[in-house]
């Protein structure tokens, strides 16, 4: 007998599970003649990335081969970008003309940055999803100290040190205690020309606190946690639109930032919107009990699942599951374990899941975590993170390395050299900026666009600042 085709768009925490459950077993992998696509050709560890912002973890740590997952399981890998899905037909659409067909398609694509529509943010902003954007952050925050080093004038210094996170989630607070360790305690004193008040991180968020979906008191731990460090921390401060270097607020208030890091929110890609396909307000996927995808008229598809970030699970109190790893690799099981329960002719229970809880991580060897309903911080916490993600890893390898990095930074501070090059983290505004000063005075800052506000004539030498 023919098999099936089973596609599976994204390896990332979802369709890695079901690539999982499938390959372990002899029956569906009898049944199912499996495809994993995916526009990369690896699986990253997303919880881990702002340590790899700031080099507590390295990079190559944190991803994981998918070819050689797929290979492991059986299951073919394509490397290509779904384009379009077409449901009537049954097939996907991929780059450079190729198409997919399949008999059961899991859309595992998980979520794309939200700027809500936000004037000036997707231009002024940096996102916060990818390897990449934690490398390209990574390397910026060093040009920029490299570039405050040198910088005529203490106003020079303070605008290229200002950085600035907008959403204050479990994501941005993990960036802005991650960049605030880097920045204060590994790159201040290496910059004998630079001092603390120098150097300005701040969080915006629209909500009155941080990390809304944590305890209250957490979420209160977390705000002092990082004001003590030094993080700025605006709550209620809804951006309005965003200008290269200013916020501006819903309340009329703006901010000067010289780099704004955005994580304000994710939202399915367009990939999804598009389906012709029940959806909940957000725009992901709303799914039945086991995890198939609604079309308009609220009836399940039996050949479409959706899990992860894309899709709307419904919990208790008509509200949806978070978009978080747990809730994705959950998803994942259940659809591989339906799928083999499929090939072997049987079905399984409707889909249950309890939510173990949350982990923040702080920096400082410091943590938020909320296990099973128990409550817990400070140094305890994070070794408790910093287990809980080792063992999560992909591979013995991966567990070895990170856990090896995680020791080194026990006891070295970060690396600082920086290996990219300047072109690749700073716009041409940025890398023309002039850092000349003004004769005379200690003053005056570098105009918007580069320029020294003075008059040329004033600006013929440099001032060096005084220690
Ligand atoms: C910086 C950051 C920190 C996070 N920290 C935590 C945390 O501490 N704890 C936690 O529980 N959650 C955390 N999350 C959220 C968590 O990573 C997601 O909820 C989870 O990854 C969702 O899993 P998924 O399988 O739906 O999507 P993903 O894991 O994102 O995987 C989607 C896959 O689909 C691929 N893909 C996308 N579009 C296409 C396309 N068109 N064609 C082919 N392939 C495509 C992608 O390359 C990717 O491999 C964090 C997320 C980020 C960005």
């Amino acid at each position: 007998m023919a098999r099936e085709r089973l596609l599976i768009l994204g390896g990332g925490f979802g369709g890695l599970d079901v690539v999982r459950e499938v390959g372990r077993s002899r029956a569906a992998r009898e049944h199912w003649d499996t495809v994993l696509v995916d526009k990369e050709n690896f699986f990253q560890f997303n919880p881990l990335l702002p340590a790899v912002a700031v080099g507590a973890v390295e990079t190559r740590h944190i991803v994981y081969p998918l070819r050689q997952m797929a290979r492991h399981h059986h299951v073919r890998f394509l490397k290509n970008k779904a384009r379009r899905i077409d449901l009537e037909r049954r097939e996907v659409l991929l780059h450079n003309d190729l198409v997919e067909r399949f008999d059961v398609l899991v859309v595992a694509v998980g979520s794309v940055t939200e700027y809500y529509g936000i004037p000036g943010a997707v231009e002024h902003t940096r996102p916060f999803k990818t390897i990449v954007d934690a490398m390209m952050l990574r390397a910026r925050v060093v040009e920029l100290f490299e570039m405050a080093e040198q910088a005529r004038t203490p106003e020079q210094r303070r605008r290229l040190l200002t950085f600035t996170i907008v959403g204050g989630g479990v994501t941005g607070v993990e960036v802005a205690a991650e960049l605030m360790d880097m920045a204060g305690e590994t790159l201040l004193p290496r910059y004998p020309s630079l001092q603390r008040e120098d150097l300005a991180v701040t969080v915006i968020e629209a909500d009155t606190r941080l990390v809304n979906t944590a305890r209250p008191e957490h979420s209160e731990y977390v705000r002092r946690f990082l004001e003590r460090r030094g993080v700025r921390v605006r709550l209620g401060s809804a951006v309005a639109r965003v200008e290269p270097k200013r916020i501006h607020f819903a309340d009329g208030g703006s901010l000067e930032a010289f780099s704004i890091v955005w994580t304000a929110g994710v939202g399915p890609p367009e990939l999804v919107r598009a389906l012709p396909l029940a959806h909940a307000d957000d725009g992901r996927v709303r799914v039945d009990g086991r995890l198939r995808a609604l079309d308009s008229q609220g009836r399940a598809l039996d050949h479409l699942y959706v899990i992860g970030d894309s899709a709307a699970v419904e919990r208790d109190g008509g509200r949806y599951q978070p978009r978080l790893a747990q809730t994705a690799v959950a998803t994942g099981g259940y659809v591989g374990r339906a799928l083999v329960a499929a090939a072997e002719g049987r079905e399984i229970e409707p889909f249950g899941f309890k939510e173990t809880g949350y982990i923040i991580s702080l920096g400082q060897h410091s943590s938020v975590v909320d296990l099973f309903g128990i409550p817990l911080s400070g140094r305890l916490a994070w070794l408790l993170w910093a287990a809980a993600y080792l063992v999560k890893m992909v591979g013995f390898r991966k567990q070895l390395e990170v856990g090896l990095d995680h020791l080194t930074h026990l006891v070295f501070d970060h690396d600082s050299s920086q290996i990219m090059n300047r072109r690749q983290v700073l716009s041409d505004e940025e890398l023309n900026l002039s850092l000349k000063g003004v004769e005379g005075d200690g003053g005056s800052a570098a105009a918007p666009g580069g320029a020294a506000s003075a008059p040329a004539s004033r600006r013929a030498q440099a001032t060096p600042r005084a220690r």
